[in-house]
């Protein structure tokens, strides 16, 4: 814990322990992963199940993914906490802009 002075001399608490923890990998049998479908490999998805799957869609390039994209991992703004694979993807895969 550390305690901060703000401008207005209200004191904020920072609990920088929890803010350094690092995300750990999404586990495919984790209960949300599994209904959004995450799996480790793009060229894997199950067409029948994911009609609207294309094979350019992946980790690396949704709007979600928090790291480069050519990055390997990096944590997921669905999967709080959780870092999830480059070529991974799950069912709420959306555009990156740009
Ligand atoms: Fe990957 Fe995007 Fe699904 Fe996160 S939301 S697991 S980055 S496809």
């Amino acid at each position: 814990m550390t305690r901060l002075l703000t401008e207005g001399g209200a004191v904020a608490v920072v609990d920088r322990a929890a803010a350094a923890a690092p995300a750990k990998a999404l586990d495919v049998n984790n209960p949300q992963a599994k209904a959004l479908g995450y799996i480790l490999d793009t060229t894997k998805v199950d067409a029948k199940a994911n009609p609207m799957h294309k094979a350019d869609q992946h980790c690396g390039n949704c709007l979600h993914y928090q790291g480069k994209a050519t990055d390997p991992v990096a944590p997921c703004a669905i999967f709080q906490g959780q870092t999830v694979v480059n070529k991974g993807w799950c069912k709420v895969w959306a555009k990156k802009p740009g």
